[in-house]
């Protein structure tokens, strides 16, 4: 098995990031950690396990590394590894006792709304949705709507922070204090924000759910999914007991392989979110736009939460909504070069999506609206695409 390398207890998250968590396993003393791919594991003459590992399904040695650097990262108590986002995140509701009232954003990720809708009626859980538009000046981000929603006891308050596609805010300290008061749990949906750049714990968050598809392995060819507490109450126990008697998680090569991306995790936010940044701020007022969506303008109704509660910049993800509606949104995304037309969001190369025509008919998204997820290439290179794409 692995053992820890001796270190410094003051180390930074990036360093313990970039050394992939530092372990060094036996015998070979490799610096990158190998592969298990045995299924299950024998036991000692006397019927014990000595290694601790009995069978992959709720023992697979390739999830401990990115789990306790995960669990670093948010600075929670423990991780767990899905083989989806949406896997993660149907974990937690799955958790929930029947009849469970449900508070989520009317804004979230699409498939998973959707998704939750059906589990709700199939499993007779209350589910209401709060609206962003807030009850004025003073109330941008919609706080007074959850509050009349939590005046009410419920058992999950989730929340999406930046909200796809369209980047609405959510003051996770506030509202967390809403829902505990109401008696309810607050899970954040952080897959946009990225433990870098928000860590929903230290905001009173008592679970944080990651796609780590997206950011977390940020290559493009990983699906999984993570769920980090910040403590082992009731609900992670049945969370993790669920997780070992299914067995929805990754296979010990793709995390193996999330690993490895999450070791360049700070370097590729950073410049992910400084390059949205220098866009956002170039085409924002530019003619041939009806808005630039983006927390970090100071127009952006959550741009004073976003400031407190985001560290290091605003992330890599904005939409821009194209003056003449649908039509010209669709050919301005189809003249990019460099932006490839694709779903999803977090890796390295840039993407550009027309939202609405993913999500269907019933989306509430602007069919005006592409959704850019911004990539680590020359910022330079990205703002001469759109602009002659635009133009
Ligand atoms: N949450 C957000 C914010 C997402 O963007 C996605 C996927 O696009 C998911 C959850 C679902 O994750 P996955 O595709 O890994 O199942």
């Amino acid at each position: 098995m692995t053992q820890a390398t001796s270190r410094p207890d003051s180390i930074s998250l990036e360093t313990l990031l970039a050394q992939g968590g530092g372990e060094i396993s036996e015998p070979f003393r490799e610096i990158v950690p190998p592969i298990h791919l045995s299924t299950t594991y024998e036991r000692a003459p006397d019927g014990a396990y000595p290694g601790g590992a009995v069978y992959i399904r709720d023992h697979n040695p390739s999830l401990k590394a990115p789990e306790q650097l995960l669990a670093a990262l948010e600075g929670g108590a423990e991780a767990l590894l899905y083989s989806s986002g949406m896997g993660a995140a149907a974990a937690v509701f799955q958790a929930l006792p029947a009849g469970a009232r449900i508070v989520a954003p009317r804004i979230m990720y699409w498939g998973l709304r959707a998704w939750l809708i059906d589990h709700a009626q199939s499993r007779a859980l209350t589910l209401e949705f709060f609206d962003f538009a807030g009850d004025g000046q003073a109330d941008v981000c919609g706080t007074a709507n959850l509050a009349r929603l939590l005046s009410q006891p419920t058992d999950l308050l989730w929340l999406e922070t930046p909200a796809n596609p369209t980047w609405e805010v959510t003051d996770i300290e506030a509202a967390a204090r809403l829902a505990h008061a109401s008696g309810a749990l607050v899970a954040v949906d952080s897959t946009v924000a990225t433990p870098v750049l928000t860590r929903p714990i230290d905001l009173g968050a008592d679970l944080v759910m990651h796609s780590a598809t997206k950011y977390l392995n940020g290559h493009g060819d990983v699906l999984a999914g993570a769920l980090v507490c910040a403590r082992a109450d009731p609900l992670w126990a049945r969370i993790r007991a669920q997780r070992g008697q299914l067995g929805p998680i990754p296979g010990p090569f793709e995390a193996w392989l999330l690993l490895r991306g999450m070791r360049t995790l700070f370097p590729r936010v950073r410049l992910a979110t400084q390059s949205a940044a220098a866009i956002a701020a170039h085409f924002d007022g530019h003619s041939k736009l009806v808005a630039v969506l983006y927390p970090g303008l100071a127009s952006h109704p959550g741009h004073a939460i976003a400031a407190r509660q985001m560290r290091d910049g605003f992330g890599g993800m904005l939409s821009i909504r194209v003056a003449g509606g649908a039509q010209r949104a669709r050919e301005a995304a189809a003249r990019m070069k460099l932006f490839k037309q694709a779903t999803s969001l977090g890796s390295t190369e840039s993407l550009v999506e027309h939202r609405a025509s993913i999500e269907g008919p019933a989306t509430a998204c602007p069919d005006d609206l592409l959704r850019l997820s911004v990539g680590i290439e020359s910022v330079q290179d990205l703002v001469a695409d759109l602009e002659r794409s635009l133009g």
